[in-house]
């Protein structure tokens, strides 16, 4: 290990990027993580899992607790400190056990494939990863200002400016997602962080893909934010974050999704239904052009939703950011 650099050990860049890398810990690994091959049924997923996992340059040992941030499906998440460097991230524990359960192995690999390989300002960092005999750990860039779920149950809805800028974050984040031939699938304001500055963060890749040509069929998200066309269980591809950003830009100014139906007794087939007729109903006191900007996002022909590049030059968007044409 080098010696401590001076400075904001937080900020300095060589200490970052020792974070970031992981290169100097080339053979350091967390607990003992030998196999009991014995007599356990589980060896086998336990073995795939672990190797899936390497390469594991860090452990526990090199970070101190802080405080909890919070609990999510699948494991707790701690705010911790970098010993050597003082830096600090937020990190998701997760129990092996858990996930072999629920079948998240595979899910979890490529969410770890996806996120770690991915840079933009708007897009929460996965720093690295370890895992021990029982436990997987991801460590993420820290986003002090919480939950945007929360923020936006907090006031109901956002003011048009704010809705605009966070739209607008978003907007660049999944052209640099779709540039990359990554497609999220799970846009939602439960699955956005905020950075220090309130800026947006996308924090969960469980449901994106990296699909190059290909289009889908797996009907994955949250049932709200669902297109026309994975309903029908027709083949999706990108246009489908175009349908969840228009969704979200309703809820952000509305303060619920526009195809809610809530006490759905048709076991959700109201809610499809919906979905499927775009029956959509914008309140008066939504501005005239954020209302342009959604209907042109949720359009039931995927081919006719306004494209990214577009949404960055809607008069919606440029008004409120000070983006010009
Ligand atoms: P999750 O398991 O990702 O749903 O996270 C559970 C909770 O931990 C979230 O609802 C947040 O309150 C908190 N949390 C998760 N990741 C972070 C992060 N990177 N920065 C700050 N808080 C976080």
């Amino acid at each position: 290990m080098p010696p401590p650099v001076g400075g904001s050990p937080r900020n300095h860049p060589y200490q970052r990027s020792l974070i970031l890398s992981g290169l100097t810990r080339q053979n350091r690994t967390s607990t003992n993580n030998s196999i009991n091959n014995s007599n356990s049924d589980n060896v086998a997923p336990y073995y795939q899992l672990s190797r899936a996992l390497t390469p594991r340059q860090w452990c526990l040992d090199d970070f101190e607790l802080a405080r909890p941030l919070g609990k999510g499906q699948f494991g707790r998440v701690y705010l911790m400190r970098e010993r050597q460097s003082g830096y600090v991230v937020a990190m998701k524990m997760m129990l092996k056990a858990e996930l072999l359960k629920f079948n998240m192995q595979h899910q979890l690999r490529r969410e770890i494939e996806i996120q770690s390989n991915l840079k933009h300002k708007h897009i929460l960092r996965l720093d690295t990863f370890f895992h021990d005999k029982t436990r997987v750990f991801l460590v993420l860039e820290y986003a002090p200002q919480g939950e945007m779920y929360k923020k936006l149950r907090k006031v109901s809805r956002f003011p048009e400016w704010q809705a605009s800028k966070y739209v607008y974050e978003m907007t660049t984040a999944l052209l640099y997602l779709h540039r990359k031939h990554v497609i999220h699938r799970d846009i939602k304001p439960e699955n956005l962080l905020l950075g220090s500055h309130g800026e947006l963060k996308i924090s969960d890749f469980g449901w994106s893909v990296h699909a190059p040509k290909s289009r889908r069929t797996t009907i994955c998200g949250t049932l709200d934010y669902l297109p026309p066309e994975m309903v029908e269980g027709r083949e999706h591809s990108s246009p489908v974050d175009l349908w969840s950003l228009g969704v979200l830009c309703y809820e952000f100014l509305v303060g619920k999704p526009p195809f809610e139906v809530l006490d759905d007794e048709d076991g959700l087939e109201s809610t499809y239904k919906k979905i499927a007729s775009v029956d959509l109903s914008i309140p008066d006191y939504v501005s005239n052009e954020a209302k342009d900007l959604i209907v042109k996002l949720l359009r039931y022909n995927p081919d006719q939703r306004l494209v990214l590049e577009r949404v960055l030059l809607h008069p919606w968007i440029t008004r409120h950011n000070g983006t010009s044409k």
